[in-house]
């Protein structure tokens, strides 16, 4: 059985339809999906008893009221499933994300998530993100960074930044040969150390998670991201996405 990291779908930059390299070592891939812009028509029509096998004009108008008016259910009906490699901050912001259902009054957590384990799986064979620049820290906003690179003319700080990942590898390993458990041992290794995921979201879940991730205010490595989801769920559903996308961030 091979692993899901020899098996990389985005690696050495062989891009597909459905999967897209993010950053150094990451990408976000398209596994599964379920439904299509006119499973959201469907879904509102049942109401009148109809049912449509082609979509209209007609339609992608009644898509775009559904999505100014609020009527988010019909959008809940198409679920996609991503395999996602990204550096472990990463995760930890979109593991934040753990409702689909807006503006509920019983919000459902419709999202589901499963994750490799540093538990079960040795880390040697884990990559880590390097940035090919170190952003400088914001003045006026005190959890973002800015544009502007710091120097580091000789490649200094990225040099200490690569050593400082072998090092956590190298004691990681020391600790294993003698013995120690890996769910333990695992504790030395940084955090932009790759984790990989399965995740399955509706597509309201979905936007709610690419507009918060697309704004300027969040942190460029998930902004990435963000896109790369974009660019899969537009494939998917293009009508129902735009229309979602055109509606304020909640
Ligand atoms: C730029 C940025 C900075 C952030 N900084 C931090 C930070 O410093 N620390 C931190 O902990 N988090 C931070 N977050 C995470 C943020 O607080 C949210 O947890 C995250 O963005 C998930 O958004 P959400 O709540 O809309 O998603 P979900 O939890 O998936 O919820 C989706 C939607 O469901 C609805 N909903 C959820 N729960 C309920 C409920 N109980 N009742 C009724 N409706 C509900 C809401 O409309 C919500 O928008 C940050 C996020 C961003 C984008």
């Amino acid at each position: 059985m091979s692993s899901l990291i020899e098996e990389n779908p985005a690696a050495d930059n062989q891009e597909t339809e459905r999967a897209v390299q993010v950053l150094d070592h990451g990408f976000v891939e398209l596994v599964d999906a379920m439904g299509t812009d006119l499973t959201v028509v469907n879904s509102a029509r049942v109401s009148f008893g109809k049912r449509k096998k082609e979509l209209s004009d007609g339609d992608k108008k009644l898509i775009k009221y559904l999505a100014e008016h609020k009527h988010w259910s019909p959008f809940r009906h198409v679920q996609l499933q991503f395999h996602c490699k990204v550096p472990e901050f990463v995760a930890r912001q979109w593991y934040k994300h753990v409702v689909g259902i807006s503006y509920s009054e019983a919000p459902t957590n419709d999202h589901a998530w499963n994750e490799i384990s540093l538990r079960y799986v040795d880390a040697s064979e884990f990559k880590f993100y390097t940035p090919d620049g170190f952003r400088k820290q914001s003045e006026d906003n005190k959890q973002a960074s800015t544009d502007e690179l710091v120097k580091d003319p000789d490649g200094k700080l990225l040099a200490e930044y690569r050593n400082h990942c072998q090092k956590s590898l190298d004691i990681y390993h020391h600790l294993l040969e003698h013995g120690v458990a890996r769910e333990q041992a695992r504790g030395v290794l940084p955090l932009n150390i790759y984790t990989e995921f399965y995740w399955t979201a509706s597509l309201q879940a979905l936007v709610n998670f690419i507009q918060l991730r697309q704004h300027a205010g969040a942190q460029y490595e998930i902004r990435l991201y963000a896109d790369a989801l974009a660019q899969l769920t537009r494939q998917v559903v293009p009508v129902s996405f735009e229309a979602l996308l055109g509606q304020p961030a909640h």
